[in-house]
């Protein structure tokens, strides 16, 4: 694929194309046996994953799916920003969660579910808002960054980071019975090419106001799983100026070609967006993962 690809297993990969670090252990060759026998997985692609870093904007509906998901597949480490806690109402759709962890810190239950999933995988938790004053920290040290938050502060702000430090940014969103996922590549796109500015406060429902079918969200956050284990391992066509729009009441996938924008306010050809922006104060919506 592209060399923004090639970046992304620039630090899984050494210079000379071979994968850092040691042979599977006998029980990793068995866990990761059906990738594995891919040819386009194969032992290196599984050791490319266990050195891969990938981050997660929030563990809700999106993050629960696609968390699971990266985990199984052997991402060696997984980092988790959500500063919630597990509610009853979280349960129809976030499946990484159980009834034992209502009223906990959700990066607590995820630690501890991952770590059942795969003892593998290091799990990194952030019980923090994500902010201007700390996205960059938090972002830089991943390979891949996974949206599954739903508010535009968020969504703004992690694109922003995403395309400034030049990380991929595997994107989803959903609103009642539909669902989208898309993948921006730094330099070949970003969220700003298809909406400049956030909407006003109050213009767009959130999910708790909209509602969300529950099982929508595994079909998109396992999309951006997907994508995102297509990313670390160069496979395929990545969702790259495609938009995948998903409507289960027709069950029917439609895609959009979103170009870049050379007039985006980000990553145009005269940029003037140059630091990041908190956008929390005039949406009036709060920041937390999708809920
Ligand atoms: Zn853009």
């Amino acid at each position: 694929m592209s060399s923004t690809a090639n970046n992304v297993n620039g630090t899984s990969s050494g210079s000379n194309g071979t994968v850092k670090g040691t042979a599977l252990s006998l029980d990793q060759a068995r866990r990761y046996a059906r990738h594995i026998i891919l040819p386009e997985v194969g032992s290196i692609g599984q050791r490319k994953l266990l050195a891969s870093k990938v981050l997660l904007i929030g563990a809700g509906g999106l993050g629960s799916p696609a968390a699971l998901y990266l985990a199984a597949a052997g991402v060696g480490r997984v980092g988790v920003v959500d500063y919630d806690v597990v509610d009853l109402s979280n349960l129809h759709r976030q499946i990484i969660h159980g009834h034992a962890n209502i009223g906990r810190p959700k990066v607590d239950s995820v630690r501890e579910r991952l770590a059942d999933v795969n003892p593998d995988v290091e799990v990194v938790t952030f019980n923090e808002p994500i902010s201007s004053a700390n996205a960059f920290d938090i972002i830089k040290g991943f390979d891949v960054v996974v949206n599954g938050s739903d508010n535009f502060p968020t969504r703004y702000l992690v694109n922003d980071a995403c395309y400034l430090l030049g990380k991929p940014l595997v994107d989803g969103t959903l609103f009642r019975f539909e669902g989208r996922a898309n993948v921006f590549l730094p330099g070949q796109g970003c969220y700003r090419c298809l909406f400049p500015a956030p909407p006003p406060p109050g213009a767009v429902p959130s999910c708790a106001e909209a509602g969300v079918l529950g099982a929508m969200c595994g079909v998109i956050g396992t999309i951006q799983a997907v994508e995102t284990i297509k990313l670390l391992l160069d496979l395929g066509e990545p969702l790259v100026n495609r938009l995948l729009l998903f409507d289960s009441l027709s069950m029917e996938f439609r895609e959009v070609r979103i170009p870049r924008d050379p007039e985006c306010p980000l990553c145009g050809d005269n940029p003037t967006i140059h630091e990041l922006i908190d956008y929390e104060a005039f949406c009036g919506a709060p920041v937390t993962a999708l809920g």
